[in-house]
């Protein structure tokens, strides 16, 4: 809506830098869309200068800016322009409780800019994350033909968000106003150190610090629905008046990192995509299977009998099993002080490790230690029950498979390139089908999908057009602010 400041320099300058490769121009749209203001609100007032507007966007590197009068985007006047209503649901609670009508007028408008521009993408701040989700599932609902990609909230030195509407405020204005950002940050402190937060507590300081709060919220990010128990990451919104500026903020809660999911049967190419996947994120890659594999690895070679569950059990006492990453993201397997990362892909591993798997003391210790390493979040990790048993709170869940046979030609090229000696194809299936059958028939945490999980059948994909995929998905589930996308990408 133009007022640009420090945070839309960073949405024109992430739309440079990223988006996509191929793209020729960056367009900075401003509109002050009277349908999203309600007959109190600042319509009027609404800061516009077109020319500070203009060297901003310029600043930022846009190639094209765009200023339509209301004729361009309602011909017939705003009021008898078709209205989008949004899903009650999204817009019930935070900013839509008290601004009736508000995000119908922001669907509206947003549907049409889109239509009048037609952009391959989209950006847009999460700042206004209420907006953004709504923006999100307008898109996906309608179908629209745009990516939307999100930027985190940018602050000025003091800590404030960057809004249009801090114009309005005074030098002791804005001191008052701080109260808002430093209450949320403070909370969010709290909940990562484990402790709980009492939101009327919060709300008595900011009305103490000289601010009327309009709503105090924490709520599920993505329903926007009040969370009552604690989960892996909600958000903590707020509404505040200082002096007769209204001004939103908010923090994400978090206890940990977030954390990726990902199961699938043999040779559907979990490795490979999520080792890309957990480069391209920042995200610690966990193979688990590699874990099983190495336990198999020790019971062959200490010549125990795959039945005895004592002499197993025996040996998981005082195993030491660590798993590091080289640079090049690839995983480490270090078991009793043995490198064994090479050996136990070997074809014998690969045929008894299932049966391994399928023992109770296994399983148990090594979902276990999986769990310990996944404490702080921050990871992806791949097998057959991270999201039904290891971590079933994970943010994104993804059942990974593919059909049989381009599984064993997956598997087939997987041990040409490592020198193994490759059966055919029609051998590779049936060991891969009887793999499957074991894993997915054991009593203990079967491989299935798990609830919540997103099947992904990648047949005909290439292992890039996985990994965009899972980045999408993941970004469906995870804000910017939260995880942020490393630059490099
Ligand atoms: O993925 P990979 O082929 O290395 O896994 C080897 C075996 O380890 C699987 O077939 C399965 O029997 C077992 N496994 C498991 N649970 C996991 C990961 C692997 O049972 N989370």
């Amino acid at each position: 809506m133009g007022g640009l400041h420090r945070g839309h320099s960073e949405l024109i300058q992430t739309a440079t830098r990223c988006y996509p490769k191929n793209a020729s121009s960056v367009l900075v749209s401003i509109f002050v869309n009277p349908l999203q203001f309600g007959p109190e609100e600042d319509f009027d007032s609404y800061p516009r200068d077109l020319d500070q507007d203009c060297e901003i966007a310029r600043q930022a590197n846009a190639q094209a800016i765009w200023v339509p009068p209301i004729t361009e985007i309602f011909p017939n006047g705003p009021d008898s322009h078709f209205k989008l209503k949004a899903p009650s649901q999204l817009q019930q609670h935070l900013c839509g409780a008290s601004r009736k009508g508000h995000f119908d007028g922001v669907a509206t408008v947003i549907c049409r800019l889109l239509k009048l521009v037609q952009p391959q993408v989209l950006v847009l701040g999460e700042k206004d994350w209420q907006q953004f989700i709504i923006v999100r599932n307008l898109i996906k609902d309608l179908g629209l033909p745009v990516r939307l990609v999100g930027v985190p909230t940018v602050r000025d030195h003091d800590g404030l968000a960057y809004s249009s509407r801090n114009s309005y405020l005074s030098k002791v204005l804005r001191q008052k106003a701080l109260a808002l950002p430093q209450s949320l940050q403070k909370a969010a402190k709290e909940i990562e150190l484990g402790r709980e937060i009492n939101l009327n507590k919060i709300k008595s300081d900011l009305k103490q610090a000289g601010l009327k709060v309009e709503y105090l919220e924490r709520v599920d990010p993505l329903s926007l629905e009040p969370v009552k128990t604690a989960q892996s990451i909600s958000l903590l919104a707020a509404a505040v008046k200082c002096g007769a500026t209204r001004l939103i903020d908010h923090t994400f809660l978090m206890n940990r990192k977030p954390i990726v999911a990902i199961d699938g049967p043999a040779g559907a190419g979990k490795s490979t995509v999520t080792k890309a996947f957990a480069k391209k994120l920042g995200l610690l890659y966990l193979d688990t299977g590699a874990m099983y594999r190495a336990v198999t690895w020790l019971i062959l070679k200490k010549k125990i009998d795959p039945e005895n569950k004592e002499a197993i059990s025996r040996v998981l006492t005082n195993l030491k099993l660590d798993l590091n990453h080289s640079q090049t993201g690839s995983q480490n397997v270090i078991i009793n002080g043995n490198n064994v990362s090479e050996a136990i892909r070997s074809p014998e591993i690969t045929s008894l490790v299932s049966q391994i798997a399928t023992k109770g003391p296994v399983r148990e210790a090594l979902t276990t230690q999986q769990k310990a390493l996944g404490l702080r979040g921050g990871l992806v990790a791949e097998g057959r029950d991270i999201g039904s048993a290891v971590f079933p709170d994970a943010e994104l869940k993804v059942f990974l498979t593919a059909s049989p046979s381009e599984r064993a030609r997956r598997r087939a090229n997987d041990l040409k390139e490592k020198g193994f000696k490759v059966p055919d194809l029609i051998t590779l299936e049936k060991q891969i089908e009887e793999r499957d059958k074991i894993d997915s028939s054991r009593e203990i945490s079967p491989l299935k999908e798990a609830e919540g999980a997103v099947r992904l059948i990648t047949d005909g994909l290439s292992v890039q057009g996985v990994v965009n995929i899972l980045v999408e998905l993941f970004r469906s589930k995870v804000p910017e602010e939260v995880w942020p996308t490393p630059q490099t990408n």
